[in-house]
Order: C-alpha cells, then sequence, then structure tokens
C-alpha cells in the first residue's frame, strides 16, 4: 500500500507527528513495536497536564484519538527495513510486507544499557532511575545515591543534590580527580569507593565489604542507542551524545536524508515525554509541508 508518510515509531513522539499529518487529511501509516522507553515506570511526570499519571494510559488514550481519523492505519509489530525507493522509501513491516510513502518519520526511540549490577535492572523505573526532572521529587528529600557509569556521572552528582543528601558511588568506573573532588564536596556529595555487589530492598546498595547503604532512590546514567538501526541503514547522520548516538536533525527535524525526518529520544541528546511530543508535532507539520513545498 502506498502512503504520504510512514512513522516508524508510535509512542509519543511518533504519535504526536502523526496526529499532524492525519489532521493534514494526508494518508499515514504508524508502525509501532510498543517498546515505550517508560514501559517500566510506573508514573510519568513533567508532562504538562498529565503529571502523575500512568505513562501507558498517556500512550493509549492518544492512540484512541489518533485512530479515530480514518485517514490513520496503524501496523504492530517491528519494522524491520527501510530503504530508498523510486518516488520515496519503502518500509518493510514483520509480516514480511513492503509499504511505500514519499516521507518518512523515525520516532524510534532509544535503548538503555544498564549498569550490570544484580538487582537494578528490576528496580529500573521504580526505584531506580536516570532522570531526576521526571522521579526525583518524589524521594521526599531523602538520601540518594548516584551509581557511576563513567565520567559522565559526575554531571548527575553535582545535579542530584537538589532533591536529597547524595553519595557518589564510583564502583570502579572512573576514578575522580583532585579537582572533580574537589567540585563533590562542595556540594556536599559522599563519594563511596567501595564497589556495589547488589541493589537489595527498596534501592539499598549492598557493597563487597558487606555494608549496606539505604537510600530513597538511586539514579545511574544509562547508555541509550537508536532503539533500531533504521537510520543508519537509510544513510542518516548520526551524532555522539554525552549517553550516545542520535540521529541528526535540522531545525525543522529533516535528517541529513532528504525526506526523513526524525523526533523524539531518537533525535537528541536527552528527551522527555513533553520533549518528545513537541519535537513530534514539529516533525508532523514539517512533513506535511515537504509534500506540497518540497
Ligand atoms: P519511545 O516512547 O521510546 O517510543 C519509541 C517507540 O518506537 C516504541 O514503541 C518502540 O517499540 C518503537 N520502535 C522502535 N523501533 C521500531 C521499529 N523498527 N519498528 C516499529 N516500532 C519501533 N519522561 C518524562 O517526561 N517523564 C517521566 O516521568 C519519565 N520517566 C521515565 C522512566 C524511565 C524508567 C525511562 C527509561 C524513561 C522515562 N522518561 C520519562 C523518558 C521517556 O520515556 C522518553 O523521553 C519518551 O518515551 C520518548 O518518547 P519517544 O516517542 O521518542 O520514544
Ligand atoms: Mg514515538
Amino acid at each position: 500500500m502506498q502512503f504520504d508518510v510512514i512513522v516508524v515509531g508510535g509512542s509519543y513522539a511518533g504519535m504526536a507527528a502523526a496526529l499532524q499529518i492525519a489532521r493534514a487529511r494526508r494518508k499515514v501509516m504508524v508502525v509501532d513495536a510498543g517498546l515505550r522507553r517508560n514501559r517500566f515506570a510506573e508514573e510519568a511526570h513533567g508532562f504538562l497536564g498529565q503529571d502523575g499519571r500512568p505513562p501507558g494510559q498517556i500512550a493509549e488514550e492518544a492512540k484512541t484519538q489518533l485512530l479515530a481519523y480514518p485517514n490513520v492505519v496503524w501496523t504492530e509489530g517491528r519494522a524491520h527495513g527501510a530503504a530508498n525507493a523510486d518516488d520515496g522509501f519503502e518500509v518493510e513491516t514483520g509480516d514480511g510486507r513492503a509499504h511505500g510513502a514519499r516521507r518518512l518519520v523515525l520516532a524510534l526511540g532509544v535503548t538503555d544499557t544498564l549498569p550490570d549490577v544484580p538487582g537494578l535492572k528490576e528496580r529500573w523505573g521504580k526505584s531506580v532511575f536516570h532522570c531526576p526532572y521526571c522521579h526525583g521529587y518524589e524521594l521526599g528529600n531523602g538520601s540518594i545515591g548516584v551509581l557511576a557509569t563513567g565520567p559522565v556521572s559526575m554531571h548527575q552528582a553535582l545535579l542530584i543534590p537538589e532533591w536529597g543528601r547524595t553519595t557518589l558511588f564510583i564502583n570502579d568506573a572512573f576514578l575522580p580527580d583532585e579537582e572533580q573532588l574537589a567540585q563533590l564536596a562542595a556540594r556536599g556529595v559522599t563519594v563511596e569507593r567501595t564497589p556495589v555487589a547488589a541493589v537489595t530492598g527498596h534501592a539499598d546498595l549492598r557493597l563487597t565489604d558487606g555494608r549496606v547503604i539505604a537510600l530513597a532512590g538511586l539514579f545511574t546514567a544509562t547508555g541509550t542507542r537508536p532503539a533500531s538501526p533504521l537510520a543508519e541503514a537509510l544513510g542518516c547522520a548520526l551524532d555522539d551524545g554525552p549517553l550516545g548516538p542520535y540521529i541528526r536533525t535540522d531545525p525543522m527535524k529533516q535528517t541529513s536524508v532528504p525526506g526523513v525526518f526524525a523526533c523524539g529520544d531518537v533525535a537528541r541528546a536527552a528527551g522527555s515525554v513533553s520533549l518528545a511530543v513537541g519535537d513530534g508535532a514539529l516533525a508532523g507539520a514539517a512533513v506535511h509541508r515537504s509534500l506540497i513545498f518540497g
């Protein structure tokens, strides 16, 4: 089937883009594998008008509203491939079918690589987080840990004291120099060098010497990468952010490949639901205009 636009990724960014395209009366297909990045969290915070709502509920309501437009086709599953075709692009879906479109929007999201510490992944999104704006307030100004994953964790350790008394667990991830130690001291951050054996209880850290440090919550900087290699397959340029690669876009969210747009977490150094929705709305309007003005 031929579409004006195919949107790959049907979460906040992809649906915000598709909504603009649908409202412009164009034929749009959304392909979605259903693995939202925040699916591990019980509440989403910081999205205006929806603060504290379960993230899946926000997405479900958006999907219901989007699918009320008859010119929207929703395909569940993963897009396995995308390539240039005669008059645009071709996207291959899980059922082996190829779908054509004049334009593409990549709203793939990112995949988090978590530190390999026993007990951590079970608590991801519940008492272990990466973003203090999303989950810092609920920790009630209690004791907070930062589990280092590399020098990038300095930034988190210096920021987190805004939300509670902070301990940086180095866990052999990097070696802070004198200047960094002075910066941490100036922010009142306790530095713990004994490696971490496991996360236990709510978010407590058991160290290799047997001590257990009780925490209200734990933050850690994850590595991120696009959730699918479709941008690379299409030849889109990537940029290197502090946490990992993301798709390069111009101010209207077009990638380095004309006709391919990208939005949300996959197209910025660090994201949120609000930013994904904003990026998606921009990409949706821009991709629609590109159908008219080239
Ligand atoms: P995503 O929501 O990740 O969606 C991408 C979609 O694309 C997924 O459905 C995926 O399956 C699909 N996809 C990928 N590749 C393909 C493919 N090849 N074919 C088909 N579909 C594909 N942000 C907040 O603002 N507030 C919070 O409280 C908050 N809490 C968070 C908690 C945790 C634990 C985590 C990890 C993140 C949290 N975030 C929060 C960040 C938030 O999840 C992201 O910023 C947001 O989900 C980005 O939206 P997106 O649409 O760009 O990507
Ligand atoms: Mg999306």
